[in-house]
């Protein structure tokens, strides 16, 4: 007699059933590309794939990429080096391994890549990887399949909704991209040539896909867009809708507790959208809103069209609006041409906001773009100086605000249990994370934290009461 597990001669059994193949989406860059990966995920539990823990169990890999930075663009290559020896090893064993890159680089070098790293099977943009199951059978038959178009149709409509055990695993917290693409042109930047232009979804489709999200045990929804307060879709009776008139429906959805959107560009800072920080309660106090540049010759140069006066116009109003904003911002340093004066510009503009938290970046040239063709590339070294004296302004900016926030009560969402025993850990308003004695039962509950202490990177909290 034999068990299941053996057979006659005792030798063992081949599954009953062969195991399902495996996926594996790594994501690179910024939140619209995470949002993308879930995407894509979705897609790939469609076709039939599970969720793999990484690439050495993944028979389809997925590199969803950014381009960025120079720096960026590079440590794709890189890694593609290893996956294409990974490869070849399982192939050697009789296994197939299909490998995908996607986003922005997919978008930007479309058959250099292919050039470059032989062994990729797919390159597809960010605006046409809802046709990833055909490119996938496509590849099956030969490799090196490509599609780098914009295609008319909405890619939106065309995605599967997530199951709500999936994204219940995913976290309390979650991206909803509302808007894509950019029409501003900043002379540094090549998200324009990698996103396209400008659009915006359905505000019916927006919330549609936030109710999915709080049915599932969602709670805190980050609306996200490369120029997310430039929003103008389309509400049921084709009237276009202002992002504050989204933020507006948004937190009217069941289960939304928390709101916060990214990234908005100082020009689109309309009226409507600061009374919202007013106005609407889940509205988070926190606001992410780059100037690149605190010199007006180099914010002309970049092609920001707005002075480092009206920015500050719009700190003054969005405080006036809300007291207890804080905000965060990106910089540039060694943009074509910044002087030392330039950049003590940039200084005293931080001196003068006073950051909870920020982003500071070394300029990078991008082929295609206007600044990598200006005169007065301004030397590594420089750059590197001027980028640790920024940060470390900044590291300073972020521990006063941190330190400020001890003895503050503060909402804090729990989003999973903390490193010891007995812990749970979640984000307050401002993105800090606030580790607090408390049962895992406060996972996915909004309670008021007081702050007793500060740590390099968190806050500590006692709870006080639940919110929710
Ligand atoms: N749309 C947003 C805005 O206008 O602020 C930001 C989009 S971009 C993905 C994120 C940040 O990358 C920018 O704010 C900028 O600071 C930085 N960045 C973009 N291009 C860069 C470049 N060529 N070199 C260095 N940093 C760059
Ligand atoms: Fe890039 Fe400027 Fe558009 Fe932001 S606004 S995505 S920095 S071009």
């Amino acid at each position: 007699m034999s068990d299941s597990t053996t057979l006659e001669d005792g030798r063992p059994a081949p599954p009953a059933f062969q195991t399902a193949p495996r996926a594996f989406i790594k994501s690179f860059g910024c939140q619209m590309n995470v949002y993308d990966s879930q995407r894509m995920a979705d897609l790939a539990a469609l076709e039939g794939f599970e969720e793999a823990v990484g690439v050495e169990d993944a028979d389809l890999i997925v590199l969803n990429t950014c381009h960025i930075r120079e720096r960026a663009s590079e440590k794709i290559y890189s890694e593609l080096g290893k996956l294409r020896e990974l490869k070849n090893e399982r192939r050697k064993a009789g296994r197939r391994t299909t490998l995908v890159v996607a986003g922005c680089l997919a978008q930007a070098e479309g058959a250099e890549i292919l050039r470059r790293q032989p062994a990729v099977d797919v390159v597809v943009g960010p605006q046409s990887y809802h046709r990833l199951p055909e490119l996938l059978r496509k590849a099956e038959v030969r490799s090196g399949v490509i599609d780098t178009d914009f295609p008319v149709e909405d890619k939106f409509s065309r995605l599967p909704a997530s199951q709500p055990e999936t994204t219940a695993r995913r976290g309390v917290a979650a991206f909803v991209t509302v808007q894509e693409g950019c029409d501003k042109f900043c002379s540094f930047c090549v998200v324009p040539y990698t996103r396209g232009a400008e659009a915006s979804r359905p505000v019916a489709a927006v919330l549609a896909e936030i109710g999915r999200l709080t049915g599932a045990g969602v709670r805190d929804v980050t609306l996200i867009g490369q120029n997310v307060n430039a929003y103008h879709g389309l509400d049921h009776a084709g009237r276009t809708t202002s992002f504050a008139g989204l933020i507006a429906a948004a937190a009217a959805v069941p289960g939304v507790r928390r709101l916060r959107y990214a990234t908005s560009h100082p020009n689109e800072m309309s009226d409507d959208l600061i009374a919202a920080h007013r106005d609407v309660e889940t509205l988070a106090p926190y606001l992410h809103l780059p100037v690149q540049s605190g010199s007006d010759r180099i914010l002309a140069s970049m092609n920001r069209r707005h002075r480092v006066g009206d920015y500050l116009d719009i700190i003054a109003r969005a405080r006036a609006a809300r007291p207890d904003i804080a905000f965060s911002s990106d910089f540039i340093v060694g943009y074509p041409g910044e002087a030392d004066d330039d950049f003590e510009e940039t200084l005293d503009l931080v001196r003068t906001v006073g950051y909870a938290s920020s982003f500071a970046f070394k300029y990078s040239a991008r082929p295609g773009t206007p600044a990598a063709e200006m005169d007065g590339q301004v030397d590594e070294a420089v750059k590197l100086a001027r980028l640790a004296r920024l940060q470390a302004l900044l590291e300073e900016q972020r521990h006063v605000f941190n330190g400020a926030c001890v003895g503050r009560r503060l909402e804090v969402l729990f989003e999973k249990p903390g490193r010891h025993e007995g812990q749970v850990v979640g984000r307050s308003p401002y993105m800090q994370s606030v580790y607090a004695e408390g049962p895992l039962s406060f996972v996915g509950v909004l309670a008021e934290v007081e702050i007793i202490g500060v740590g390099p990177n968190s806050l500590r909290g006692r709870i006080v009461s639940r919110t929710s």
